[in-house]
């Protein structure tokens, strides 16, 4: 379990040794076969990003890590808080699939709840899969709140943050090394896989968190709280999950806090946005 284990936060360097990043990297996508070099726009914010994964491999491999990563977790499937997380997650991925057709094409949606009152984490992994944990709930303290978590960690797999952190750091080349030609998780080493869940964001298992980088964090955010509103999902309860978070770090270290600061900047961002999200709400009738 996540408290039991000594979490060590790593920051993966990118590891060029005598041959320049781009060139590796062209190396990269010339195995994979991207034709385009990766470069891709991000659902949304119409950002450019670099990713050498296809959005096949990339949702392979976050089907694959889910597997491994729930595997041996203990599961809540019923009963009123499982009511509750279910129909959240139903609506918010709903939302997402309607503002990011595109982008959520390939995604085949799954949700679990663990069971494990002390750690306040929840993740996406690309293609959509989600983990709440039930610690989560001490700072998500009603549907709105538990809506905005999943928004952000949905939009951290629509907007391809894991593909483009492993092309950033040269993971796809330790996953390819680990896994010979082939793209699955399971065959790769313990090593390829603690890089590939590290850059996938849920990394706690394998004893290692890499936080997304700020601009990733503001992304997420920005594509979160739309989906929250879209959801039905009052938006302005935002702003009261991060005071939540800010006020609970104070009393204990949460594994999401560890990732997500809540800062004055992010705060101010998400107040920035919010009359369009109020309208996003209010379009969508003011209730989920
Ligand atoms: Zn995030």
């Amino acid at each position: 379990m996540v408290a039991r284990r000594a979490v060590r936060r790593l920051t993966l360097k990118v590891t060029r040794g005598v041959v320049p990043g781009w060139i590796s990297g062209v190396g990269v996508a010339v195995i994979l076969g991207v034709s385009s070099a990766g470069c891709t726009t991000v659902a949304g914010t119409k950002r450019s990003q670099f990713n050498y994964m296809s959005s096949a491999d990339e949702n392979k491999l976050g089907r694959d890590a889910y597997a491994s990563e729930i595997g041996n977790a203990k599961l809540i499937t019923s009963g009123p808080e499982y009511e509750m997380v279910k129909r959240v997650c139903d609506n918010v991925v709903q939302a997402a699939g309607r503002l990011y057709p595109d982008a959520t094409k390939g995604f085949e949606w799954e949700f679990k709840l663990v069971d494990d009152p002390k750690t306040v984490n929840a993740w996406c992994l690309p293609g959509g899969k989600i983990a709440i944990y039930t610690g989560l709930m001490m700072a998500a303290k009603n549907e709105a709140q538990l809506a905005v978590v999943v928004g952000h960690e949905c939009s951290h797999a629509i907007a391809r943050h894991g593909g483009e952190r492993m092309s950033q750091q040269n993971a796809v080349q330790i996953l390819l090394q680990g896994a010979g030609a082939g793209m699955s998780f399971a065959s790769l080493n313990p090593a390829a896989q603690q890089a590939t869940m590290a850059a996938l964001g849920a990394g706690a298992e394998y004893g290692v968190v890499l936080p997304f980088s700020r601009s990733h964090e503001s992304e997420a955010d920005e594509l979160g709280l739309f989906i929250a509103a879209d959801a039905g999902y009052d938006p302005r309860q935002a702003v009261q999950l991060w005071k939540n978070m800010a006020a609970l770090s104070g009393e204990k270290p949460a594994e999401w806090m560890s990732t997500h600061p809540a800062d004055e900047t992010r705060i101010k961002r998400l107040e920035t946005l919010m009359p369009k999200a109020i309208e996003i709400w209010e379009a969508r009738g003011g209730k989920p």
